[in-house]
Parts: C-alpha cells; structure tokens; sequence
C-alpha cells in the first residue's frame, strides 16, 4: 500500500530522531576556516576521501592562502599540488575558475545563493549547498551518494537522480534538520548500512525501513 504524506513526513522525523541519538557527533569532516576554503575542500572531495583531503589542505592553504592567489594560480601547477585527490587536472580548472570568478565578480567573496554557486565553473548543487549548509547556515540537503542510496532504502524517494530527490526530501524532512541529515546519514551508511551489506540487525532505523531484512 502506498504511504501517504503524512506517514512519511511523521517517518521522517522518526528516522532524524533516531540517528541523532545514534551519531551524536555527526558533522562535516572537512577542515576549513572560510569560506573559499570550504569552497576548494568540497571541490577536491568528490571521488576522494575528506581524510586525503584535510591531508592535502594544510599545505594548499599556506602556499595559496587567499582567492586570489588560486585565481591567478598557474593551472599545472595546482594539479600537481592537488594530484593525489584524484581527477587533479579537472578539480584544477574548478578551483581557479571559481576562485577567478569570486574574485573578478562577486569582489572577493564567495556567494551566499545557489542561484551564485552554481554558476561557478565545476561547481554543482552538491557543492553549492554544502557552502550553504554548513558555512553560511542556509538549510540546505547536500545528496551524495549515501543519501542517494539510503533513502531508497528507506522508501523515501524512488528516484537516482540527486536533483529530484533533493526537492522530495525538502518536502518531508523539517527544513531545521536538513544539513545535519546529509552528515547522519553519511554515518550511518559508513557503519551499519554499508552499500551491498547492510546491517540490518544493528540497525537502529530497522522498525522505520521498509528494507530491513529483519
Ligand atoms: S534497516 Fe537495513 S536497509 Fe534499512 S537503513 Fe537499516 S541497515 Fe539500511
């Protein structure tokens, strides 16, 4: 039987609920201290670790401690700086072409809209929300992976696509919640519902998840 919006909205807080007791701590595992900071972490994280990341970061920020020093940056050399985040040559051009643009447009500073963000070059919704989110407090859902994954689980999309789940997800979960979500989930997708074995029998969600397999 098909849920009604209801349910779903009273599961949606169930499940924050419970995750929020489960993973207290749960945050952004990148380090930054501004904001175009966040900006190139977030960057080198796609397909990467946030642990090689902040391994990478300290020695980035001192040699290009400024938007401007990446703007004016000699391209090779920033991938090579950045090469073992992986995909070094295109998160490269992202990050001196956004830094470019902050720099020549928006006078230095990063932007405060999505409707700004994803105008920078190599900079998408998941990019431009995590800013949002977590450096200038807008609520915002960053959907990588996990969310994509575990909310299928959970019955609270039946979509891939990040953009449609972003939109569905706002509609059910209470906008106070949003960027803490993306964290929790990420948690609980590293340490019980791992992708192809999720633990169900440990699973605090198991009650609230129409996949459990207990
Ligand atoms: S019950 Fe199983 S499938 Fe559902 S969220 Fe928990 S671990 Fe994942």
């Amino acid at each position: 039987m098909k849920e009604n919006k209801a349910r779903r909205v009273e599961r949606a807080a169930e499940i924050v609920e419970q995750l929020k007791k489960e993973y207290p701590d749960a945050d952004c595992s990148l380090t930054y201290s501004s904001a175009h900071r966040l900006l190139v972490a977030t960057i080198l994280s796609a397909q990467c670790t946030d642990h090689r990341v902040n391994q990478v970061t300290p020695g980035l920020f001192n040699k290009y401690p400024t938007p401007s020093d990446f703007a004016y940056s000699d391209v090779n050399e920033l991938a090579k700086d950045i090469h073992s985040c992986g995909y070094h040559n295109q998160k490269a051009r992202s990050i001196q072409g956004s830094c470019l643009k902050i720099v020549e447009e928006y006078n230095g500073q990063v932007p405060d809209t999505l409707d700004d963000l994803i105008k920078l070059p190599g900079v998408g919704r998941k990019t431009a929300n995590c800013v949002l989110g977590q450096y200038y407090g807008v609520p915002s859902l960053v959907i990588d992976t996990h969310m994509v994954r575990i909310m299928n689980l959970l019955g609270l999309t039946r979509s891939k696509d990040p953009k449609k789940i972003e939109f569905e997800l706002m509609d059910i979960f209470e906008e106070k919640d949003w960027v803490k979500l993306t964290h929790l989930i990420i948690d609980h997708g590293r340490v019980v519902c791992i992708a192809r074995r999720p633990q169900c029998g440990e699973c605090v969600l198991s009650d609230l998840c129409p996949s459990s397999t207990v």
